[in-house]
């Protein structure tokens, strides 16, 4: 949660920040039930007070024989409980809706974020390598998928409905050989690499920031109270809960899982292929650090670095994109998005998403550290993407793809292929 502090003395920076996020929320209404709940708050204790006070008194006169004293003291005492037991019923009215409105309080961004409504608005901040062109009629992802045998669209759909596949063979390898070079790359650059619950508690995704905005994109298992996530980012920040943790260096961590979303709201976009699809796997950055802005900058430029790396290894052209307000979650401080090349939208495509989210999910969480001085602080967390598969498999495909639908195999992921340079046709 937002410290409410900095709310009540920054309550128009935070209305703002909910309207520039699409967030419905109501500032003043909050601080009109803060000023509610710190009212019965003191009315509840005074009152708890004279009750505790009136005990006394009347335990002294009953020894001293003053029963008539005693009984009027006592009278009051119920009248006083009575009060106590429905003002105590009215602030857990209100305590619980303030904390409804504190869960949708939204971070405020960095002051460097662009202005926006929507993505169309993301500023490119850097271009790397140059899109390929072909001299001859290049064939989609599909399509070359197809004609290597290496996805089954109509069989994922006959098992799972609309926006589902089966890769197979070369499409199998492809994709997993993509997962392993990210773990790999992350791995020798200090991540700790784990592997971690991909069905979590409610809890895990409010702490982390996706629920309770957000519901409409997570699959429920209603009977258990359990949610099938779209990130191991949500595990990876619930890991430290409730603890206290040494980020005297920053943890890095990263995780390998399945992924899961419901894009509702997404219906006609993106339907051919494997774009956008309701179960895809991603390899997921994740970084702790103390309370220093600076710290925490530096660290979002190393987790897109991060990135960047890996697109670099896959022999890809992609450019990075600074996120506008209109297209940044709530949790969302600061976000660089990396788009990579995608020859059949002759457009660059959103392969990664690499956010400094400062406070907001270890408030939540409750993650914190002592300071220099011993002071307990939250965290700062941030996060990045490292590879998503198998929208990745999208540029990889069609970039490296040769006139006679053959396919380039960049030399960093052959040690995962079985050493080929190339999926050759037939
Ligand atoms: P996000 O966590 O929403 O920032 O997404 C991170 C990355 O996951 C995106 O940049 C995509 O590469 C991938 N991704 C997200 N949603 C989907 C989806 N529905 N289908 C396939 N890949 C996705």
């Amino acid at each position: 949660m937002q410290d409410i502090r900095h709310i009540r003395e920054n309550a128009e920076l935070y209305q703002w920040t909910a309207e520039a996020k699409g967030i419905e929320l109501s500032i003043s209404r909050l601080l009109e039930m803060d000023v509610r709940r710190r009212g019965l708050m003191q009315e509840i204790d005074q009152l708890r007070y004279a009750r505790n006070r009136a005990s006394e008194q009347i335990g002294a006169l009953m020894a001293q024989g003053e029963k008539d004293e005693a009984a009027r003291i006592k009278a009051d005492v119920k009248w006083n409980n009575e009060t106590l037991a429905h003002l105590e019923s009215q602030q857990a009215e209100v305590e619980s809706a303030f904390s409804e409105l504190m869960q949708l309080v939204p971070n405020p961004v960095s002051p460097d974020t662009p202005p926006g409504l929507s993505d169309k608005d993301n500023v490119e901040v850097k271009r790397v390598g140059e899109p390929p062109v072909f001299d001859f009629d290049p064939r989609d992802h599909v399509t070359l998928d197809e004609l290597h045998g290496m996805i089954d669209i109509l069989r994922g759909v006959k098992i799972a409905g609309a926006r589902n596949y089966v890769l197979k063979g070369a499409g199998f390898h492809l994709h997993r050989a993509v997962q392993q070079l990210a773990m790999g790359v992350l791995e020798e650059r200090g991540y700790t690499p784990m592997d971690v619950p991909m069905l979590v508690r409610e809890n895990a995704l409010v702490s982390s920031g996706y629920l309770p905005l957000g519901r409409d994109q997570i699959y429920a298992i209603k009977e258990e109270d359990r949610y099938l996530v779209g990130t191991s980012e949500v595990s990876l920040v619930a890991y430290y809960g409730d603890e206290i943790v040494d980020v005297r260096e920053p943890i890095r961590l990263s995780a390998q899982t399945a992924c899961f979303r419901s894009e509702i709201g997404s219906a006609g976009r993106d339907v051919r292929g494997l774009y956008r699809v309701h179960q895809f796997s991603k390899v997921e950055q994740v970084v702790l650090c103390r309370a220093d802005p600076e710290e925490s900058e530096s660290l979002l430029q190393e987790l897109t670095r991060n990135a960047e790396k890996i697109l670099q290894l896959l022999e890809l052209p992609y450019r990075v994109v600074a996120v506008c307000t209109g297209d940044m979650s709530q949790k969302t401080h600061k976000q660089f998005d990396i788009e990579t090349w995608m020859p059949s939208r002759q457009d660059y495509g959103e392969t990664h998403s690499s956010s400094n989210v400062r406070d907001f999910q270890a408030r939540r969480a409750n993650i914190r550290y002592r300071d220099e001085n011993g002071k307990l602080q939250y965290c700062y967390t941030l996060n990045n993407t490292a590879v998503a598969t198998p929208r990745i498999l999208i540029p990889l495909l069609e970039n490296h793809q040769r006139a006679d639908g053959s396919i380039y195999i960049p030399e960093a992921l052959r040690p995962y292929m079985k050493g080929i340079s190339a999926i050759e046709v037939g």
